[in-house]
């Protein structure tokens, strides 16, 4: 037996027999066209775009109309390539003034795209070279007459083996997946190749990056891919085959048994209905939270956008991936997050200046930032607002801790709608505006907040850290991180209590709404609303509709009575009943 490494890109064990791809190599070299045959030279460059656009396009066409939109999203990119001036024209003008062969010109300009998007900061941007060199590909291969794998290799053998290969193409995926592969592994590729969100989106269990696999894996080789871990194990003995087969089979059921609630409401025993959302932060996660069934996206981290580049998103790039993950959500709400930016998270290499305190968690972050820099907040609110007149949205602040902030982001919110007025740019009206409660100070004195705003949602990531003053990225004081410590507890009952009163809605957005062995406790302390990473929702659902929330209510008003830290995992267990299999991993 041997373990090879990749990336994980989606869930699932694969076993199966090894069907190992190797392409033909395109041998590309320079030669000169002699002058009056350099017309010919273009024609034939032009005809080799055409089918290869052709043979894309009859891909295309054959996408079952129940496949995820994505799939068709991802072969459209590289449609839309073929329209791109600099692949269309430049390889003819590089023929004209070198007077070379068409093979050679398309190569030349291949490197020049590449050095563009090498120099990219977008990590995402970045990866979109692969999609590059799959069109490029396509049309070496139409130039040269020949397919890129011999055709034995794209027909009935693969069905059911695991694919292995340098590189595969999403259009070289779709034809596979007609044809039944099992799985996939690639050579090269990252988590955000659209080789990787194609699976993802396909469901096929795959590894991608796993270097060097074609030099370990012999053709007919069984395997096994463990999806979530990216790993690939080559010929396993029989004992180890029997563990994953059974693991496989675990899963398959659990997944299966969960899969059945994806349609059903989330309403507990005694009949009251409780509001489902999920977390996201990029657009590829879409699909995830609408494969959980959620109602909307309840917490959209906007950092992302902001991550690894020097500079910082300007208003219409932000308002156009706004746009795509409202249309992408089909009506259901979409809760922005406004940029908390600080503490781990900044723009470019460095720190800004201002934010390099010696305690950056409580230093310039989040909303204090956003205040300090008002072009910036702005840019996003106008982004926000405007991206609102194309579906629900609603705009979340997070890390408040007075009054005041609240207020003065209220206050540019207003300018950037007076703004947005005279120029006659469309927004809603009605857009809900909420608070995160995640500074104890903001739990404290939460009615303060809730008379000015439409909704709030409790942080519990940073809730914690900042009551019981444990470093989240700390792994030294990570024992010290509780969530069930009676402080905790404690301000989160007053947010779900103080929310109440002042009749706006709570939700809970923080990793603690995710995790089924807390359901209980929360729904019998109030909460309506959850929003988690979209993986962990049908399980928290599973708990929801086998809950009582009569009896839930004073077991938990007994519960919390408890006042002892640590004391409280015993009395969670029999409040989360015999079923343990949803339960505190460590308890
Ligand atoms: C939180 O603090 O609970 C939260 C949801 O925000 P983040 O994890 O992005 O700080
Ligand atoms: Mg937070």
């Amino acid at each position: 037996m041997m373990a090879l490494s990749g990336i994980s890109v989606s869930r699932g064990i694969a076993i199966g027999e090894a069907t190992v791809l190797r392409r033909e190599q395109l041998e590309i070299s320079e030669c000169i066209i002699p002058s009056p045959l350099i017309e010919e030279e273009i024609a034939r460059f032009r005809t080799a775009l055409l089918r290869a656009r052709r043979q894309l396009r009859a891909i295309r066409d054959e996408i079952p109309p129940e496949a995820p939109p994505e799939v068709a999203a991802l072969v459209d990119t590289h449609l839309v390539m073929f329209d791109d001036q600099m692949l269309r024209e430049g390889p003819i003008e590089i023929i004209r003034s070198r007077r070379c062969n068409a093979e050679w010109a398309l190569k030349m300009q291949r490197d020049v795209l590449m050095q563009v998007f090498e120099q990219m900061d977008d990590p995402y941007l970045r990866a979109r070279k692969d999609d590059i060199d799959h069109v490029v590909n396509r049309i070496q291969q139409n130039l040269q007459g020949q397919n890129s794998f011999p055709d034995q290799m794209l027909d009935h053998r693969v069905r059911g083996t695991i694919v292995v290969a340098d590189d595969l193409s999403p259009a070289e995926i779709m034809l596979m997946q007609k044809q039944g592969i099992g799985a996939f592994i690639t050579e090269f590729g990252g988590a955000n190749s659209h080789t990787a969100i194609l699976a993802r989106s396909l469901g096929v269990p795959a590894a991608v990056g796993v270097h060097h696999a074609r030099r370990y894996i012999r053709h007919a080789d069984r395997l096994v891919i463990e999806g979530r871990l990216g790993v690939v194990i080559v010929a396993p003995d029989r004992r180890e085959l029997r563990w994953f087969r059974a693991s496989q089979m675990r899963e398959r059921r659990a997944r299966a048994e969960l899969g059945k609630l994806r349609q059903r409401p989330a309403v507990t025993r005694d009949g009251e209905a409780i509001t489902l959302m999920a977390n996201a932060e990029v657009l590829e996660d879409v699909n995830a939270v609408r494969e959980a069934g959620a109602a909307g996206i309840g917490l959209f981290r906007t950092e992302m956008l902001f991550l690894g580049r020097k500079e910082l998103p300007d208003e219409a790039e932000q308002y156009e991936t706004y746009v795509r993950i409202i249309e992408a959500m089909q009506g259901a709400p979409v809760t922005i997050r406004t940029l908390d930016l600080g503490m781990d998270k900044w723009v470019g290499e460095e720190r800004p200046a201002g934010a390099e305190g010696s305690n950056p968690a409580m230093g310039l972050r989040a909303i204090r930032w956003c205040l300090k820099d008002p072009a910036m907040f702005s840019a996003q609110l106008r982004a926000i607002l405007r991206a609102s007149a194309r579906g629900p949205v609603r705009i979340m602040l997070p890390m408040l801790s007075e009054e005041r902030e609240l207020l003065q982001a209220l206050a540019l919110l207003e300018e950037a709608k007076s703004e947005l007025r005279a120029t006659g740019e469309p927004f809603d009206e009605h857009l809900g505006v909420g608070a995160m409660i995640e500074v104890p100070a903001a739990a404290l004195s939460v009615s303060r907040f809730a008379r000015h705003v439409d909704f709030l949602s409790i942080g519990t990531n940073d809730l914690i850290q900042y009551t019981l003053a444990v470093d989240r990225l700390d792994e030294e004081v990570d024992y010290l991180y509780d969530p069930l410590h009676p402080a905790v507890l404690k301000l989160i009952q007053m947010t779900i209590t103080g929310g109440r009163r002042a009749g706006v809605g709570v939700s809970m957005c923080g990793e603690m709404a995710g995790e089924p062995a807390y359901t209980r406790l929360l729904l019998g302390m109030g909460l309506r609303e959850f929003s988690a990473a979209p993986s962990t929702l049908l399980e928290v659902k599973r708990i929801i509709v086998d809950s009582d929330l009569t009896h839930l209510r004073d077991q938990v008003r007994r519960l919390l009575r408890q006042g002892r830290p640590g004391g409280l995992e015993k009395a969670l267990d029999r409040l989360n009943g015999p079923d343990r299999s949803w339960q505190l991993a460590d308890s």
